[in-house]
């Protein structure tokens, strides 16, 4: 079979995925650029967590939280009729099932019992479209920690559903009123506020952003995706691994989770970015939020606004690992439109009776596009990560249908 893709040739390679650098450095990216008071409080949050990863009991802890809480293992579908109209293998990781709907309380759970296990009682979020806000406010009603979530004012007046799950689970939602106020100047609040408060809260941040050792620790606590779908993808097929990993890219969580699990496999690794939130395709080297990464930047070096019609997606920047396996050759990262989500979201929904989250809808969207170009030649085996479901969307689509 012919291939076309430009990529190099994978080689498994150890390490790969593995702990960061020195620092939290992926090779050129990643650190910690923070003030000299939150330097502290991350390396204080590193330690714990190091303490906490190599501690049976801990692991233990959060995997019985995940079993009886969020709903995991979640299963690994075979999408059958849209498999045979693409002529390619697809399955489907279904984090859409989960308790709160997407992937993000895998990590939420984790930095809860990671601050409980540090003495805090209190959780601080940001949020764009209220997604990690709302699995914030429920890890934090779980455990018994108050919730504080910055949240972008006009994300406040779009999200009014998800505003009023956090209300009711108990936090406290901040409008921040600074900048685009969206999800960048909610996280540059989140941070500031984190600097009075280093000593009761933990900042629960939540992507694979943000300075060391927030993105690799955020992965692995997201490997769970990865794991559990390449244990289950063996005992479906017995062909060992797939020919391509598929995920959608905002900051990075579910694609770092997923491709954490098949790092040391020859899988092709695929990042799927929104057109205009393409931080990895399209960004240049620059610091936000505490790292070193590629940010949509004008040309004076100021950070332009991402628009997708994925909130999920609407960040200017890629965290600091995909920056780095996008480097090394052993991701590769394309982006989608707003207008492709939307029909591969439609037609998930009426060949497998699956609406998506319109994040994940980007990921499908590239399987689509691929299967029909011959990126993907037939037979392929694709394995794509769901990352949520499509309820907090239907009111954007609804507009567009
Ligand atoms: C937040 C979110 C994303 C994007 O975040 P990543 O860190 O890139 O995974 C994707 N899908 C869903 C459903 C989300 O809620």
């Amino acid at each position: 079979m012919r291939d076309v893709l430009p990529w190099r040739e994978p080689v498994p390679l150890d390490g790969t995925m593995g702990e960061p650098r020195a620092r939290g450095r992926f090779g050129e990216y990643g650190g910690r650029y923070a003030p000299e008071s939150l330097v502290e409080a991350c390396r204080e949050v590193d330690e714990a967590f190091r303490e906490a990863w190599a501690d049976p009991g801990f692991r233990g802890a959060l995997a019985r939280l995940l079993a009886v809480h969020a709903g995991r293992p979640t299963p690994l579908t075979p999408a059958r009729r849209l498999s045979e109209a693409l002529g390619v293998q697809l399955y489907l990781k279904r984090e859409d099932l989960t308790h709160t709907g997407s992937h993000k309380i895998n990590n939420v759970l984790g930095q809860a019992l990671l601050a409980t296990r540090m003495g805090r009682r209190r959780l601080i979020a940001e949020t764009g479209a209220g997604q990690h806000g709302v699995a914030t406010a429920t890890a934090a009603a779980l455990l018994g920690l108050e919730a504080t979530v910055f949240m972008g004012e006009r994300d406040i007046e779009r999200q009014a559903l998800n505003v009023f799950r956090m209300r009711m689970l108990g936090a406290e939602v901040i409008p921040v009123t600074t900048g685009s106020r969206t999800l960048k100047d909610a996280t540059s609040e989140a941070m500031r506020h984190w600097v009075g408060a280093t000593g009761d809260s933990h900042y629960c941040i939540g992507s694979v952003v943000g300075p060391d050792p927030y993105p690799w620790m955020v992965r692995e606590l997201q490997r769970v995706i990865g794991d559990e779908a390449r244990a289950q993808f063996a005992a479906e097929l017995r062909t060992g691994v797939p020919d391509h990993v598929v995920a959608c890219v905002g900051g990075g969580s579910n694609a770092a989770g997923t491709f954490a699990g098949f790092a040391d496999t020859p899988a092709r690794l695929v990042g799927v970015e929104a057109e205009g939130g393409a931080g990895a395709a399209r960004g240049r080297l620059g610091v936000l939020h505490g790292c070193r990464s590629l940010f949509l930047q004008d040309d004076d070096g100021q950070i332009v606004e991402a628009h997708s019609i994925a909130a999920g997606l609407d960040y200017p920047g890629v965290g600091p690992e995909h920056a780095h396996l996008r480097e090394l050759g052993r991701a590769r990262y394309v982006t989608v439109t707003d207008e492709e989500a939307i029909g591969a979201a439609v037609r998930l929904a009426r060949t497998e009776g699956i609406v998506p989250a319109l994040e994940s809808a980007h990921a499908l969207a590239w399987v689509i596009s691929a299967a029909g170009s011959g990126e993907l030649p037939a037979g392929s085996t694709v394995l794509m990560t769901l990352s949520g479901r499509g309820d907090k969307d239907v009111s954007t689509l609804k507009e567009l249908l």
